[in-house]
């Protein structure tokens, strides 16, 4: 029987076991944590979102630069194939207002728990926990940590990317396949948060406050979605959508400018109506809370990020609150990042995602160099390179 050798055990990582053994191979399946699906499942903390609803020709566009890759992988293996898969694992997923695809508990455990009992049903299926791969040669000899070898025929590799280390996705294959001659893109930070110094006061004021629906404005990107503010600086889904952007202005220029539309869908001339409605004894404040419905923590930032002294000038006012500049200086460290990108550059791997120089070695998942924001387009992600290793493997 053919065997494949897989390391990590990830959403990719599994997703090729299970594709196998339904084809018929024998699976061995190696991680180095003392559990499958680590980050899959605190992915699952907030709200496991799978997948997105839209449109192929606008999901494919999510992946920035290898855009035109992914919309084959897409085709091959689409949203809707993925909501198929989790139905044959009795997971019943639904669409989200915003068009985001969830289970319909929302969590991450009821996937994993019956996809082992399907991998694990396999007399052919292995699974060596707690071995960490050392090292790796373009014979594909896996060493393994206690001098453990491995001679594979055909190896996938699904070691993750390089953030939330305690899931064990820690990066550190980096360095044995440097020393095989793969390229490599440096990891840097994805769907992260940024740094500026805020006030004592703004922090005590603050903590860590949501803003819903803000216009986020960057470079020549305009997104909806919300900023969290932290002690820190910002955070949350509209910021992690153009944190790309956000991040490579700071790595080359030190810091970078975005503007907030905290009243997206009133004009300017609406809220310097509201403001000037003021009557009465209430605090200015009070009144803008109330008029602009707004948050208290909105109204602290404002007052941060103002001239104090033009503060109750409604056209002033009206002006910044529809384009407030705020200044970020620094990255969050990639440790806190829900993804990353960089990794196994694409240019030294077949459209198969099998290892140029290496015949039998592939590569899935977020070790590879793509990036995409939050909205389930990184587990799309991964489960459609997965499932394009496992037909290139079968088919050969
Ligand atoms: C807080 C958080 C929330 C997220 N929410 C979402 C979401 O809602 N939607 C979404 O699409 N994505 C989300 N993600 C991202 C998503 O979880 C990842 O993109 C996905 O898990 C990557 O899958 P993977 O199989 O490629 O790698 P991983 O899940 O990182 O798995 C890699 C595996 O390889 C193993 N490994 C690494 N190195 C070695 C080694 N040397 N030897 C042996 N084993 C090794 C690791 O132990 C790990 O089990 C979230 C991530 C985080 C952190």
């Amino acid at each position: 029987m053919n065997k494949v050798t897989i390391v990590g055990a990830g959403p990719a990582g599994l997703f090729c076991a299970y594709q196998l053994l339904k084809k018929g191979y024998a699976v061995d399946l190696y991680d180095q944590s003392s559990g499958v699906g680590k980050k899959f499942l605190i992915a699952g903390d907030g709200g496991l979102n799978l997948t997105h609803s839209e449109d192929i020709e606008i999901f494919s566009t999510r992946y920035g630069k290898d855009e035109a890759f992914f919309k084959k992988l897409l085709t091959d293996f689409s949203p809707q194939d993925l909501r198929d898969w989790c139905e044959q694992l009795e997971v019943k997923t639904f669409v989200g207002t915003s068009g985001r695809v969830f289970p319909s508990n929302l969590k991450a455990a009821e996937i994993l728990l019956n996809w082992l009992k399907v991998l694990k049903s396999y007399s052919e299926f292995n699974l060596f926990l707690k071995h960490k791969l050392v090292g790796i040669t373009a014979d594909k000899i896996l060493s393994f940590a206690g001098d453990i070898k491995v001679q594979a025929d055909t190896v996938i590799f699904a070691l993750g990317g390089a953030s939330w280390e305690k899931t064990g996705s820690d990066g550190k294959w980096k360095e044995f396949f440097e020393t095989l001659g793969i390229e490599l893109k440096p990891f840097l930070p994805m769907n992260c948060g940024f740094e500026r110094p805020w006030s004592e006061h703004f922090i005590k004021k603050v903590d860590r406050t949501p803003l819903k629906n803000i216009l986020i404005k960057v470079k020549n990107r305009k997104i909806r979605g919300e900023v969290m503010l932290t002690p820190f600086g910002v955070e949350g889904g509209g910021i992690y959508t153009v944190s790309n952007v956000i991040r490579d202005f700071i790595l080359e220029q030190g810091k970078c400018f975005i503007h907030l539309d905290l009243k997206p869908d009133w004009t300017k001339e609406v809220i310097i109506q509201k403001i000037k409605s003021k009557k009465g004894k209430e605090s200015f404040s009070n009144h803008l809370r109330k008029t602009l419905k707004v948050d208290k923590a909105m109204i602290v930032l404002l007052r941060e990020l103002t001239d104090a002294s033009k503060f109750e000038n409604p056209e002033y006012l009206a002006e910044q609150i529809k384009n407030l500049k705020v200044e970020l200086f620094g990255i969050r460290p990639i440790s806190e990042a829900i993804s990353t990108s960089g990794g196994v550059s694409f240019s030294g791997l077949t459209d198969d995602l099998e290892v140029k120089a290496i015949p039998g070695m592939y590569v899935v998942g977020e070790m590879l160099d793509f990036e995409a924001p939050t909205g389930g387009y990184l587990l799309q992600g991964c489960f459609s390179t997965a499932w394009r290793v496992v037909e290139a493997i079968t088919r050969s």
